[in-house]
């Protein structure tokens, strides 16, 4: 590959990345199948949430009376803060779409369709293309956790000094002394530490 045509792929929008043409597929029997290799830069998520790598996978399209079935299992990953310790982290997700997809044209005679019946179905554009953009940003979010782990099992922060707990002794006394018991604390010789 010539670095033209790298340039060419990295500067490739997430609209076309995730637009498939699939008039081909259309023509054939109830059935037949069509497998896709997804691989798309991050999309614009909003102000609040951001990718942190673009989105990968495969999805197998498969005919059916109506259209087309679209099934299979993206991968991505977004920015968010540990909800215990705070770290920024790169937390990876998995998006699992299963959406059918029907024609707005009608392939034999390239008449529009009515569609009104079915407002909320996924349509294939008027040129046969399956645009999945909005499908998979729906995805994403939907996907967003609600209390975010860097780790399984982060101990979080201490709540005396802020540094991570589990990373190695803190430089001050323990951080859970039960007021009731500190005021006993003045008894203690001054050796006792
Ligand atoms: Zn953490
Ligand atoms: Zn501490």
């Amino acid at each position: 590959m010539n670095t033209k045509s790298r340039q060419a792929q990295k500067s490739q929008s997430v609209a076309e990345a995730l637009t498939f043409n699939v008039a081909g597929l259309l023509g054939e029997p109830v059935g037949s199948i069509r497998d896709l290799d997804v691989g798309s830069p991050p999309l614009n998520l909003g102000p609040d949430l951001r990718q942190g790598s673009g989105v990968v996978g495969q999805l197998r399209l498969t005919r059916t009376n109506r259209g087309l079935l679209v099934r299979g299992t993206l991968a991505t990953s977004i920015e968010q803060e540990c909800s215990r310790c705070l770290r920024e982290i790169d937390y990876p997700l998995e998006l699992e779409i299963e959406e059918e997809a029907l024609p707005t044209i009608d392939l034999a005679s390239g008449l529009p369709l009515d569609t009104s019946a079915e407002p909320d179905v996924l349509r294939l554009t008027d040129h046969h293309e399956l645009q999945l953009e909005e499908e998979v940003r729906e995805a994403i979010l939907l996907a967003e956790p609600i209390a975010p782990l860097c780790r399984e099992d982060c101990p979080g922060l201490c709540v005396v000094c802020g540094q991570e707990l589990g990373s190695g002794p803190h430089d001050h006394p323990d951080a859970d002394i039960d007021p009731r018991l500190e005021a006993l604390r003045q008894f203690r010789s001054p050796a006792e530490g």
